[in-house]
């Protein structure tokens, strides 16, 4: 009977704009007297002046602790140790994915409040009341789930424009495979992150980000490599954060998600954004479901247009390298992987073979295209 229960979860408060960040004091105070701020160096070096100010508004103190980097049980539970010695009684994440997925667990462990003001649009990580937890080499190692979504998620667009496109082009490649998810685990009946049967609400987000960003991801991305808000960048920003947050985590994840995970367990795609990875990802979903030849040459024109890794190649394996797509496959359809939630069933087999399939096939279409032929992803560590 339970299994026929539907599901949506979402942030207590969702705030976007220009300037937001001048108004997270007063966002903050009705959550608590006493919050501890987590940014590491660079992010403190551009927004903690502003973030200052906006909390001395609101009449809140300051205290400010460093991020180590990989959101490592190791590292959640250092920052349970700093919000517990501390006395806060809410903890904000101010950064991007790693930051957030760090901050979320250590404030469910800490027993406190939780807010998020991520300085980039790069992952799905700011609204949801999950975190993934990497090794400390930055392999998937599980998904925590915590009972609330976080209390406020405030994204400022200004500073999501000055960062590096980058950033706003990976979170792309994270919210397009929203929809194909969202789709597959709609037409399966399969449970979603939220813990329960998808919702209508639920699956038609993850729809309304994919068409946001096929009409707006391009012109917002030119606009950010000038550092301009214009508003196809609040869409874009919406649709990375808001529409595909809750559209992941309510409509569902399956294949692209779960290959995703499978490739953090080859060390040579360590330096890539999880969003770059979550293409290859949406690939190897599209070739796995037999999609219309059509709908996959759109999609890998597309997102080779707007900077995205479409091949092996591009994420640092070579198709021939049968031992890294055999270690991929096997993590990425290990049992309880989301790669369960497709309307069919899909083996280890399945997923080698897709993947080794990629690369000629994207290559020939984006030789047809016109679009730059693969080039090999060499680790920058
Ligand atoms: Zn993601």
């Amino acid at each position: 009977m339970a299994q026929s229960i539907r599901t949506m979860i979402s942030p207590g408060r969702y705030a976007q704009g220009k300037g937001a960040i001048h108004q997270l004091g007063r966002h903050l105070a009705p959550l608590g007297s006493t919050p501890l701020l987590v940014a590491d160096d660079v992010v403190w070096g551009f927004v903690g002046h502003d973030v200052e100010a906006s909390l001395a508004e609101a009449g809140l103190p300051v205290d400010r602790r460093a991020f180590g980097g990989v959101p490592s049980s190791k590292e959640v539970d250092r920052l349970v140790g700093e919000i517990t010695s501390s006395g806060a009684d809410v903890v904000v994440a101010i950064g991007g994915g790693s930051t957030i997925d760090a901050v979320k667990a250590a404030g469910h462990l800490a027993g406190v409040r939780w807010a998020n003001a991520p300085t980039v649009a790069s992952t799905d990580a700011p609204c949801s009341a999950l975190s993934v937890i990497y090794t400390e080499d930055g392999e998937f190692e599980a998904y925590r789930f915590f009972p609330r979504n976080p209390d406020l998620v405030l994204v400022d667009s200004q500073l999501v424009a000055n960062a590096p496109a980058e950033f706003l082009i990976a979170g792309v490649g994270d919210a397009l495979a929203t929809w194909l998810e969202a789709r597959a685990t709609s037409r399966s009946n399969s449970p979603t992150m939220a813990g329960g049967l998808p919702t209508l609400a639920g699956t038609a987000l993850a729809q309304l980000s994919w068409d946001v960003l096929w009409e707006n991801a391009l012109p917002a991305i030119d606009a950010v490599r000038d550092s301009q808000v214009t508003p196809a960048v609040e869409k874009v920003i919406e649709a990375n954060t808001l529409l595909s947050g809750l559209g992941f985590e309510s409509g569902g994840l399956a294949a692209a998600h779960a290959i995703h995970n499978g490739l953090t367990s080859v060390a040579a795609t360590h330096g890539l954004a999880h969003g770059q990875k979550v293409n290859l990802g949406s690939v190897a979903q599209l070739v796995l479901e037999g999609a219309n030849p059509a709908d996959l040459r759109e999609f890998i024109e597309f997102t080779t247009i707007v900077g995205l890794p479409t091949t092996l190649t591009e994420v640092g394996i070579r198709p021939d390298d049968a031992d890294s797509v055999r270690a991929v496959a096997t993590a990425a359809a290990v049992e309880g992987e989301t790669i369960h939630s497709m309307p069919f069933e899909v083996t280890a087999d399945d997923v080698a073979a897709a993947l080794t399939s990629i690369d000629r096939h994207a290559t020939r279409i984006r030789e047809n295209a016109n679009l730059p032929a693969p080039a090999p992803y060499t680790a920058k560590h």
